[in-house]
């Protein structure tokens, strides 16, 4: 193959790690590029200076707010997803730790905080969740099924009136199972109904309601948090419609730049028993104030206007993009059981018709299992011969532990063990999976 330099290709190298991070779109790079020398006024001050560069924000909050239907003040940006995963465990926890148990907690008998995460979240979840475990939350784990999807009937038997926040990612990175959001909003509403049902009883003191139906916190809860970083790109992220009450998005996932990422929270948030002004979350940086009091310091001005834009590309092309990656993926997959017939497909249930079922599965990730490898040494003889794919998360690549992903979805070691993540892009061609097919040929059966 000719030595090559351009999105998606280094020399002769071929990415399909799409999944841990994309190129900049070329459209990006053009609404950022004012923004690093000529644009570089601070968005606080009250100059033209400052006043051009926030509106560059403004504009990409603008962005974000049409294409998830929120309100733009309902859209907080930080330093990417990692940060807004901990705004929203941590905020709410935070929140109900300095308003309603500040206030009310003498009177509530256990008013130990709960939250709820799914087996399969990212490690930005998961350990933040673990770590407020430390500080006295109770964290509970939502099983998945083999496919990778969580377990509802399951979540109806965890949520109790303790329980503050239910966190599902929206489309998982390792195996690209795709969660019913709508599903389980839809069950923590009823549940949320159930307390207002109660709470309007006549018959019960204004103490016994607060006490009985409502638990530490109000009616508001349990809240709702989705993990959208590896969704936005090809799944619709309406807000409303998925009935989310946070939501974190990711600048760098789709073809913006790294370092910006946003956490929706949405502003109509009621709490019955509050007389304070309400919002879900507190924050955990303070200082000038920015993002509404949410996130204060100083906006990354030049990524910000990126990822506004990055958003309104994935949004305008989402189908296309979805359809090509898909094809693309299913074209991989023939090409390396025709190499490779054992390769098996980890996180499809047998109710599945396959791989290309957007409902169930995102349409630029596949996890493979190679029966007779061990994923750390293919990984390397891949990259040896240019190839550029992962055992999972980018962030877990360095310490080779297993996959958490592929325990919860009852993968055996020996399985686990011999497991690659490919993801796929829209610089991703046909002809590049042709090499990528030559080369692991070469690989998974050397010449002796
Ligand atoms: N959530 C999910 C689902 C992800 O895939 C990632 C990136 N692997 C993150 C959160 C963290 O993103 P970042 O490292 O950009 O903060």
């Amino acid at each position: 193959m000719k030595k090559i330099r351009k999105a998606g290709r280094i020399s002769n190298g071929i990415y399909l790690d799409y999944a841990a991070s994309t190129p900049v779109a070329r459209e990006v790079k053009h609404v950022m590029q004012p923004y690093f020398s000529r644009v570089f006024g601070n968005p606080g001050s009250l100059h033209s200076f400052g006043q051009e560069a926030i509106a560059a924000i403004d504009k990409a909050r603008e962005k974000i707010a049409v294409a998830i239907r929120a309100e733009f003040r309902e859209v907080i940006f930080t330093s990417g997803a990692t940060e807004a995963n901990n705004l929203a465990l941590r905020g709410v926890v935070e929140r109900i730790r300095n308003y309603e148990l500040g206030i009310r907690g003498k009177d509530i008998p256990n008013s130990r905080p709960k939250i709820i995460v799914s087996a399969i979240e990212h490690e930005s979840i998961l350990d933040t969740a673990y770590a407020l475990e430390r500080e006295g939350v109770e964290v509970e784990v939502l099983p998945v099924d083999k496919g990778g999807v969580v377990d509802l009937k399951k979540l109806e038997t965890m949520l109790d009136e303790r329980t503050v926040l239910v966190s599902v990612m929206y489309v998982n990175n390792e195996i690209g199972s795709v969660q019913p959001i709508a599903k389980i909003s839809e069950i923590i509403r009823n549940f949320r109904n159930v307390k207002v049902q109660i709470s309007n009883v006549k018959s019960m003191t204004k103490k016994q309601v607060s006490k009985k139906s409502f638990g530490i916190a109000g009616a508001a809860y349990p809240l709702l948090h989705v993990d959208a970083a590896q969704a936005f790109e090809y799944l619709e992220c309406d807000a409303g419609k998925l009935g989310v009450d946070l939501m974190t998005l990711s600048s760098q996932k789709i073809y913006g730049p790294k370092g910006a990422g946003a956490l929706f929270i949405k502003s109509k948030f009621k709490n019955q028993n509050s007389k304070i002004p309400l919002s879900a979350v507190s924050p955990l940086i303070t200082g000038g104030g920015q993002e509404f009091g949410f996130r204060s310091g100083t906006e990354n001005v030049p990524a910000i206007a990126g990822f506004g834009e990055a958003v309104r590309r994935a949004e305008k092309e989402r189908e296309v993009h979805a359809k090509q990656v898909g094809i693309i993926k299913n074209y991989f997959l023939k090409g390396l059981k025709r190499i490779y017939p054992n390769a098996e497909i980890n996180g499809v249930t047998n109710k599945e018709s396959g791989i290309g079922n957007p409902k169930t599965m995102a349409p630029h990730i596949l996890n493979v299992c190679f029966p007779t490898e061990f994923a750390g040494d293919l990984l390397i003889k891949m990259d040896m011969a240019g190839i550029a794919a992962s055992s999972g998360s980018a962030c877990s690549a360095r310490s080779f532990t297993p996959s958490h992903v592929l325990e919860a979805i009852g993968l055996p070691p020996e399985r686990v063990r011999g497991s690659v993540r490919f993801s796929f892009g829209t610089p991703t061609t046909k002809a590049e999976i042709d090499e990528v097919v030559r080369r692991m040929e070469k690989i998974l059966k050397p010449k002796r």
